[in-house]
């Protein structure tokens, strides 16, 4: 490697890992947004949350696991019992399909059980490499990157990659970062994405790694206005939200499912 390119790779190393240390500070209550009590239930509903949003999962999870707690009893369910369950998150013919298929396959050669290598996980039906690793990292505590659409449009506005595909994405911030900050980066950098650096309307002028994104400017700059763009706890006129995430961070899931519940 030239000496200038192996300056600018450090260069660009130092700048991601003093976005991730600012993220931190920022959302140190970021967590999976997906609500699971085993990796059964994470596993499902990460198949569930494709094209819809986490909100609406955990409030269809809640009713199906209630109903088929574990991959045995998924397996037997009654597909159009299943489908009924699942139609609000949409796409719910497929989705009522892969997950009676993934329980199966589950029951037929894991003995019930989610495995917890990658190799394993991508052959079950409906899981690919993105999902995968959501549970590697969420479940069993391996690291790993998860490129959802909010991770690959944020890791190409902080140039820590070119690319548009998952896997390079993936392998390209990996690069960048320590293994063992792989899962938390990869919600923080949601987390961000969801509620500061829109994919349309990013809210640079609100922004608190402004100074070391090389997309600042993409957005609105002006801070007041910025600031009308922020979402969720960020948003103008939820700062109890805030203040009550920021200082109990280990019940941030719980908090965040109750304001969610909450009217208004
Ligand atoms: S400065 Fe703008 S483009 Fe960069 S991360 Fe912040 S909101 Fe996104």
């Amino acid at each position: 490697m030239a000496i200038a390119e192996a300056g600018s790779l450090l260069a660009l190393k130092r700048r991601a890992r003093k976005i991730n240390r600012v993220l931190a500070e920022k959302y140190p209550y970021a967590h999976a947004e997906l609500d699971f009590r085993n990796p059964f239930e994470l596993v499902v509903a990460t198949v569930l949350s494709a094209q819809t949003t986490d909100v609406l999962v955990n409030q269809v999870t809640k009713i199906l696991f209630a109903r088929y707690p574990d991959a045995r009893a998924m397996a037997e369910a009654d597909p159009l019992e299943l489908e009924t369950i699942l139609q609000p998150t949409g796409f719910f013919r497929a989705k009522a399909r892969n997950v009676l298929a993934l329980s199966t396959r589950l029951v037929d050669e894991f003995d019930g059980v989610v495995p917890g290598r990658l190799e394993d996980l991508v052959t079950l039906p409906g899981v690919g490499r993105k999902t995968a690793n959501v549970v590697l990292g969420n479940a069993f505590g391996v690291p790993g990157i998860t490129v959802d659409t909010h991770f690959g449009r944020l890791a190409r506005r902080f140039g820590w990659t070119a690319s548009d595909d998952p896997v390079k994405i993936e392998f390209d911030v990996a690069d960048l970062f320590e293994p063992r900050d792989w899962t938390m980066l990869s919600h923080r950098v949601v987390f961000h994405g969801r509620r500061v650096c829109h994919s349309r309307k990013p809210a640079c002028g609100a922004c608190p790694v402004a100074s070391l994104c090389p997309s600042y400017g993409e957005g609105e700059t002006d801070p007041v206005k910025a600031a009308k763009l922020l979402k969720y706890e960020l948003a103008p006129g939820n700062e109890a939200l805030l203040e009550q995430l920021l200082a109990e961070t280990h019940r941030a899931a719980e908090i965040r499912m109750e304001s969610q519940r909450r009217p208004g």
